[in-house]
């Protein structure tokens, strides 16, 4: 069966968004994370609301928590003060606002002013966006603030044949030089890499494109790579799954993906815990293999493997 990737034909299998409040962020979290200098500072992670991305990835269910029309001016420096009322003093701010933090509509450029005043005390900032939101902006905004400056982006997968059906309008090309530009002018890249994107139903596959992207995006200059599980449940990746385009990743998989970037020893490897019960079959082992992938992303090293009678 064909399926259409357009962006109309992505959005038309979605279920209903959920109803936001652009005053209040919509999520907000406290963790700690291991820096590139091998130091584990805490972490503050503000989950704002503000206007959907632009783009329609295939795989992507980010614009369940966000509008459609442009955010307000004051809203996100509104959500961030809420947040930091609310959470404990860290050394870190991640600002991740479910799309990009360079696209004007979602985050008004009439509040880098404001949102840089209230992170002030915070040694490093890190922020979501695509690729192709690059320029002069980001090194104004990076003038602003007081502590040091990372991009977290997508690049999802370097496999030919999947990159461009998941509709994101990049090529691993454009990665790199986007990379490049953001090196170039003193901010840090992490990288966002999937295991199990659509379209590749191979298991054995899926852990050799997803360290081969892992590699890519070292070589490209990220110093810092999330793996991240590809869930279904936006409409069109449920469709992909019930006709075959896509398989969930096992937790078996995961870690041996995990375990085999963390060996590369090019730059710091997270894997993204969040959810991961869904692709544990066991109820005996599922705690105590997050509970170790958890450790793993703080200490940066591959810890002994958990025993359990369903033999993973
Ligand atoms: S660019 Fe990011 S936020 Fe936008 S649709 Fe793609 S995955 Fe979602
Ligand atoms: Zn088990």
């Amino acid at each position: 069966m064909k399926i259409e990737l357009s962006n109309h034909a992505i959005e038309s299998h979605r279920p209903p968004k959920a109803s936001m409040d652009l005053f209040i962020p919509y999520e907000y979290l406290h963790e700690q994370e291991i820096q590139k200098n091998g130091v584990l500072k805490s972490v503050n992670t503000i989950f704002l609301t503000n206007k959907e991305c632009p783009f329609k990835c295939t795989m992507c269910d980010l614009w369940r928590h966000t509008t459609d029309e442009p955010t307000p001016g004051g809203a996100i420096p509104s959500q961030i003060e809420y947040a930091l009322n609310k959470l404990p003093e860290a050394d870190v701010i991640k600002l991740y606002n479910s799309g990009n933090f360079f696209d004007g509509k979602a985050i008004p450029k009439s509040d880098y002013k404001a949102i840089s005043n209230l992170i002030r005390n915070y040694q490093h900032v890190i922020v979501e966006n695509h690729p192709k939101l690059v320029g002069s902006y980001i090194q104004e905004f990076k003038e602003m603030l007081i502590g040091t400056f990372e991009i977290a982006m997508g690049l999802e997968t370097v496999h030919p044949d999947v990159l461009p059906k998941l509709n994101k309008q990049i090529t691993t090309d454009l990665f790199r030089k986007s990379t490049r530009y953001i090196n170039e002018v003193g901010v840090d890249v992490r990288a966002f890499i999937l295991l199990n994107p659509p379209f590749l139903t191979d298991q054995a596959e899926n852990i050799e494109w997803c360290l081969r992207s892992v590699e890519f995006a070292f070589d490209a200059g990220a110093n810092a790579c999330t793996i991240i599980p590809t869930r279904a449940g936006n409409g069109i990746m449920d469709k992909l799954e019930t006709s075959g385009y896509y398989i969930p990743p096992t937790l078996t998989a995961l870690e041996e993906v995990f375990e085999k970037a963390l060996v590369l020893r090019a730059g710091r490897v997270f894997c993204d815990v969040w959810d991961l019960e869904k692709f544990s079959q066991c109820d005996i082992c599922r705690d105590q293999r997050k509970e170790r992938l958890i450790k793993m992303n703080l200490k940066q090293e591959i810890l002994p493997a958990i025993e359990c009678v369903c033999n993973r």
